[in-house]
C-alpha cells in the first residue's frame, strides 16, 4: 500500500486528489491518499454564491484561456458543456483617469501599443507618454541577466505614467500587489524575453502577431473561460470525484515530518504515516507545517509575500443596468488616491451570471487598499465602496443586495528575485524525498497554473 497525503483542500490540493483518484482507479488500487483541509469546505478561494438570480463570486471570477489546465480539467471532469467564455464583442475596459473612465485605446497588449492611431488619440496618455512609446520602437535588445521590478521594466521603457496608468492597475487585479516590487522576470516573463530578443516591446508584439495571423486565420478564442454555475461548480465537482473518506474537513494540519524514510502528519490529536506528501498550501502556511521538517524550506517559502483581499458583490436593478457604461468594468490608478482597485460590470463580461433585469458589480480592493478597511464592519466597507461607486459612476441607488468576502493573504508576490528563490526551493526540495509541492506559492497564481500545479506534484509521487 502506498499512502499520500495532501495538505490544503484548495484548487491546487483537489487537482492533486483528483490525480491521485484516477491512478488509483485505473492503475494502482493499492495507492490510497488523504486530503486535510482546515476549513468545513472544500475549494479553498473557489466560493459562489447564488443571489436573487445572480452567480456572484466570492473568490475569482474565471481563469484566462491561454492556458489551458484549467478548462481541461473541466473537460475531464464532464464539466466541458458548461464552461462559458467572456463576452469579448462587448470587451472594453476603463482607467480613471483625473476622476474620469477613459477606455483603454484599441491595441494596447497589457501596456504594449500595436496601433498607432487609437493610442495616438487616446486621452489615457499625455503627449510625453505618446512619444515615448514611438522612441520605444528603437529600443535596444538586452540580456535579461538581472531580475527587476516590473515598475523599473516598463518606466524604462515607457515612462512613469505608464507604470501609474496601466502595469500597477493591471497587475494589482491580478495580483493584488504592485509593479514596484513585483518581479519581471516571474510576473512577465515573454516581456523580459521581448526585450531580450528584440529590444523593443512594440516591435516584438508586432512581429508576434503577424506570425499568429498567417498561422490562422481563426477567430480568437474568448479571452476568459469560467463556468456557468460558477467557479464553485469546478471545486464541487472534483469533491464528487473523490473517495469520500479520504477526505478530512475541519482538519488543520500542525506539522509534518521526515520519519522511517516516509512522512508523519501531525492534525489535531493524531499523527499519520505516509510514503509521500503534497504541501498545496499557500507559502505562509506551507512554512509553519515545514517549519520543523525543514527550517531552511520554511524560511524560504515565509519569505514569499502574499497580500489580502476583499471582493464586494453588489446586484442592482434593470434601471441601473441600463445607465452602466458598456463594457468589462475599471481600473483605477493609485494615484485616483481611491481605496477601490478594480470593479467588473459581471453582467457585460458574463451575461450568464445576472438576469437581464439585473446589474452585477463586483468590486476589489487588495494589498494596502485591502488592509486599510479590513477591520471596519461589512456595512462599513459597502458604505465606502457606494461612495467611490458615485463618485466614478455617479451611481447613487441603493443596492438589491450586497456581500462581502475577504481573503487574508491569499494571493502570492512574486517579488524580484523570486525566480532565484524557486532554484533554491526545489534545491531543498529534492533533499526531502517524498515531498511535493503545489498552489500559487510558485509558478502562477492563477486557477489554472495552480491546477497544473497539483495535478504535476501527483504526477511526481506516483513516479517515484
Ligand atoms: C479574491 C481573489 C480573486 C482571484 N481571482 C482570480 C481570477 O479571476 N482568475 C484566476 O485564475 N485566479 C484568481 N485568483 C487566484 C486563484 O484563485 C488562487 O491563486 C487559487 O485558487 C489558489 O488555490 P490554492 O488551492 O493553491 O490555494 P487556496 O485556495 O488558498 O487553498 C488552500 C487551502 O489550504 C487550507 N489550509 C491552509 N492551511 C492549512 C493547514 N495547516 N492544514 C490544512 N489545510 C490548510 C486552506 O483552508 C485552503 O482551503 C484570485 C484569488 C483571490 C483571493
Amino acid at each position: 500500500m502506498t499512502r499520500i497525503a495532501i495538505v490544503g483542500g484548495g484548487i491546487s490540493g483537489l487537482s492533486a486528489a483528483f490525480a491521485l483518484e484516477e491512478q488509483r482507479r485505473n492503475s494502482s488500487p493499492n495507492l490510497e491518499y488523504v486530503l486535510y483541509e482546515s476549513s468545513p469546505r472544500l475549494g479553498g478561494v473557489l466560493h459562489t454564491e447564488h443571489i436573487d438570480g445572480c452567480v456572484v463570486e466570492a473568490g475569482p471570477d474565471s481563469f484566462i484561456t491561454e492556458k489551458p489546465w484549467a478548462a481541461d480539467f473541466c473537460r475531464t471532469l464532464g464539466l466541458g458543456d458548461q464552461l462559458i467564455g467572456s463576452n469579448d464583442a462587448d470587451r472594453k475596459t476603463y482607467i480613471l483617469t483625473r476622476g474620469r473612465l477613459v477606455e483603454m485605446p484599441d491595441g494596447l497588449m497589457f501596456m504594449v501599443p500595436t496601433k498607432i492611431l487609437p493610442t495616438g488619440l487616446s486621452p489615457l496618455f499625455s503627449w510625453k507618454t505618446k512619444l515615448r512609446m514611438t522612441q520605444e520602437l528603437f529600443h535596444p535588445p538586452r540580456a535579461a541577466d538581472r531580475d527587476e521590478s516590473v515598475a523599473a521594466f516598463v518606466e524604462r521603457h515607457y515612462g512613469t505614467e505608464m507604470v501609474d496608468r496601466l502595469a500597477d492597475p493591471l497587475l494589482s487585479g491580478v495580483y493584488g500587489g504592485e509593479a514596484a516590487s513585483l518581479s519581471v522576470r516571474a510576473v512577465l516573463p515573454r516581456f523580459a524575453e521581448m526585450e531580450r530578443t528584440h529590444g523593443s516591446l512594440g516591435r516584438a508584439m508586432l512581429a508576434a502577431r503577424k506570425k499568429i495571423s498567417t498561422l490562422t486565420r481563426q477567430p480568437a478564442p474568448p479571452l476568459f473561460t469560467s463556468l456557468k454555475a460558477g467557479m464553485q461548480h469546478l471545486a464541487e465537482t472534483a469533491v464528487s470525484r473523490l473517495t469520500s473518506n479520504s477526505l478530512q474537513t475541519n482538519t488543520t494540519v500542525q506539522a509534518v515530518q521526515r520519519e522511517a524514510g516516509g512522512w508523519v502528519v501531525s492534525a489535531g490529536m493524531r499523527s499519520d504515516y505516509f510514503d509521500g506528501i503534497i504541501l498545496a498550501l499557500p507559502g505562509p502556511a506551507a512554512a509553519n507545517v515545514l517549519r520543523l521538517a525543514s527550517p531552511e524550506l520554511s524560511a524560504e517559502f515565509a519569505a514569499i509575500q502574499y497580500t489580502s483581499s476583499i471582493t464586494v458583490g453588489l446586484g442592482y436593478d434593470r434601471e441601473v443596468r441600463q445607465s452602466l457604461p458598456p463594457g468589462f468594468g475599471f481600473l483605477v490608478p493609485r494615484s485616483e488616491g481611491k481605496r477601490l482597485l478594480a470593479a467588473t460590470f459581471v453582467h457585460n463580461k458574463f451575461p450568464h451570471r445576472a438576469p437581464e433585469d439585473r446589474a452585477l458589480l463586483r468590486c476589489f480592493f487588495a494589498g494596502r487598499n485591502a488592509e486599510a478597511v479590513w477591520q471596519l464592519p461589512d456595512d462599513q466597507i459597502v458604505g465606502i465602496v457606494r461612495n467611490e461607486l458615485q463618485q466614478i459612476l455617479g451611481l447613487r441607488a441603493e443596492p438589491l443586495f450586497a456581500r462581502v468576502y475577504k481573503w487574508k493573504s491569499a494571493m502570492a508576490q512574486y517579488g524580484v528575485g523570486h525566480l532565484d528563490r524557486l532554484d533554491r526551493i526545489e534545491h531543498l526540495r529534492q533533499q526531502l524525498p517524498g515531498l511535493a509541492l503545489a498552489g500559487n506559492a510558485y509558478h502562477g497564481i492563477g486557477v489554472p497554473d495552480c491546477v497544473r500545479s497539483g495535478r504535476d506534484a501527483a504526477a511526481q509521487l506516483i513516479k517515484s
